[in-house]
């Protein structure tokens, strides 16, 4: 690759030439959703995020394989209840239900984004034998031990041996002493306080199980994505990424499970997203401090006064670096759809734009030239800079500027198809941004999908009253329908 890219790694906390491991290849591994329930909008941020950078490699020219888990097992609650037995508990569902189910909504909310999908979307429970793999291997070099038929990763032997226990997240052993809760009953069976379990015997109540050498019982959480990144992209591979909020204890316990099993670091840069905020707290399930994407669109929220549509949301998020906090409040989303509203006009005029239109650059034309040659040069050179996507915006406005003081005219030829092919890459290859003025193409068509979608699902469950809501409601906002032998279709009537 020609170019520079520069990516910010957490593990050694500094902004680091992107070199990959094979050249021209790039494997990529991001931690998937918990699908047992809907995602909300700051899980959306990091998915949304990771895509950005997915499409970003794929315009640089390399060949990415992205890996993108899905967690159906394992993923504890305080007092130790698997989430999946609990979405299934309280939807009256097998626990495969409640995965298949959020599943497919996640499915639907990221079309709705227009993000591409993984190359590959492995699951925890299809990986119940590679984990045990990975388990004998942690054993052979002598970093587990059991205890009742549970297997623990011994943190105190690898940190002693490696030096390297707490290094992601910097934290030292005695606040990792503090901070080690995996949600276990049986804390006294572990050595120590920081050990994690990497299986865990199952009660009799325990619905999700699997028999293994040790017990019938089922994986720990961090196992599944050290074995199933290994499974897919090798011991060692480029980019490893999710939410700072995994950096401890599920990522630092990956990079033990990993070298404990191999005795290599698993990936060479590790990328995390800040945290999406709303009203200045972070967006969290536990704490009730969310908004669904389904809410925003509609504005069915006390958060905010009206609905925003997808590509307004998602524009929103690029408005800052994935590295900052990002705080989603009525106002910063009302800003983002005038922007928004800017540069979607400014891109269909300038598509739409054809090669007659332009003059022969001549006196102060060059002087025009120049200036849109830099700040061109810029947006690609923010982009090289650790996905730097608000100052790409940035820069986009003074070349939208530039254009609006009537310059088209005097551009070179050359720099009228740079221009044109400059905005179709990054707003539509890179950002991923469609244009919502096409009325049934797009996010709005993902969109409505998804809610006939939904309603499909409330008439299988025979509620009536969802099913006739949303119905109802649509009718008000003149939208149609109508329910075929060839399944439902729907209009503006
Ligand atoms: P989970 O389903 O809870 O395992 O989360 C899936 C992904 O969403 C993880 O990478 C989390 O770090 C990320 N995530 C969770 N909450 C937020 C938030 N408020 N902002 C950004 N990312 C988040
Ligand atoms: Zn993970």
């Amino acid at each position: 690759m020609v170019r520079n890219l520069v990516i910010y790694n957490s593990l050694s906390r500094q902004k680091e030439v992107f070199v990959p491991i094979h050249d021209g290849h790039v494997g990529m591994y991001v931690c998937g959703p918990t699908v047992y329930s809907d995602v909300h909008l700051g899980n959306c941020r990091t998915f949304i995020s990771f895509d950005i950078i997915y499409r970003y490699l794929l315009y640089l020219g390399y060949k990415v394989r992205y890996v993108r888990n899905i967690t159906d097992v394992g993923h504890l609650l305080d007092g130790g209840e698997d989430r999946m037995s609990k979405g299934a508990r309280l939807d009256n569902l097998e626990p495969m239900e409640v995965a298949q189910k959020y599943t497919n909504g996640f499915h639907s909310i990221m079309n709705t984004f227009n993000t591409l999908p993984p190359s590959i979307e492995p699951r925890a429970t299809g990986h119940i034998l590679e984990q045990i793999e990975m388990i004998h291997d942690i054993f052979k070099q002598g970093y587990a031990y059991e205890k009742n038929g549970s297997v623990y990763f011994d943190t105190q032997k690898y940190a002693e041996k490696t030096g390297e226990y707490g290094k992601l997240s910097g934290r030292v052993i005695d606040d990792l002493l503090v901070e080690s809760r995996d949600n276990l009953k049986n804390q006294d069976e572990k050595n120590h306080p920081s050990d994690f379990a990497i299986w865990m015997k199952a009660t009799d109540e325990h619905i999700m199980k699997w028999n293994s050498p040790w017990s019938v019982g089922f994986p720990g959480w961090h196992l599944e994505c050290s074995a199933m990144s290994t499974k897919y992209l090798g011991k060692q591979f480029d980019i490893h990424g999710g939410g700072n909020d995994l950096k401890f204890p599920h990522h630092e316990n990956e990079i033990a499970q990993n070298a404990g099993a191999c005795g290599c670091q698993p990936a060479k840069y590790w990328m995390h997203t800040n945290m999406l905020l709303m009203n200045g707290k972070k967006m969290s399930k536990s704490d009730g401090n969310t908004i669904s994407p389904l809410e925003l669109f509609n504005g069915d929220s006390v958060h905010v006064t009206k609905g925003y549509s997808p590509m307004v949301v998602k524009y929103f998020m690029l408005q800052s670096h994935y590295r900052s906090p990002n705080d989603l409040t009525d106002e910063a989303l009302q800003a983002a759809e005038n922007n928004y509203n800017k540069i979607s006009s400014a891109t269909r005029f300038i598509l739409k734009l054809n090669d007659k239109e332009i003059g022969k650059a001549s006196g102060d034309g060059i002087a025009i030239n120049a200036e849109l040659e830099k700040l061109m040069e810029n947006v690609f050179r923010h982009m090289d800079d650790d996905f730097n996507t608000p100052n790409v915006l940035t820069e986009l406005y003074e070349i939208i500027k530039l254009i609006n003081k009537g310059t088209l005219p005097l551009l070179t030829d050359e720099n009228f198809v740079k221009l044109k092919s400059l905005f179709k890459a990054i707003i539509v290859d890179i950002f991923g941004l469609i244009d919502e003025s096409e009325n049934k193409t797009g996010p709005l068509n993902g969109l409505m999908n998804l809610i006939i979608d939904l309603r499909q699902q409330a008439r299988i469950a025979k509620d009536w009253t969802t099913s006739d809501k949303i119905r109802d409601t649509l009718n008000e906002i003149e939208i149609q329908i109508n329910d075929g032998k060839e399944g439902t279709s729907w209009n503006f009537k």
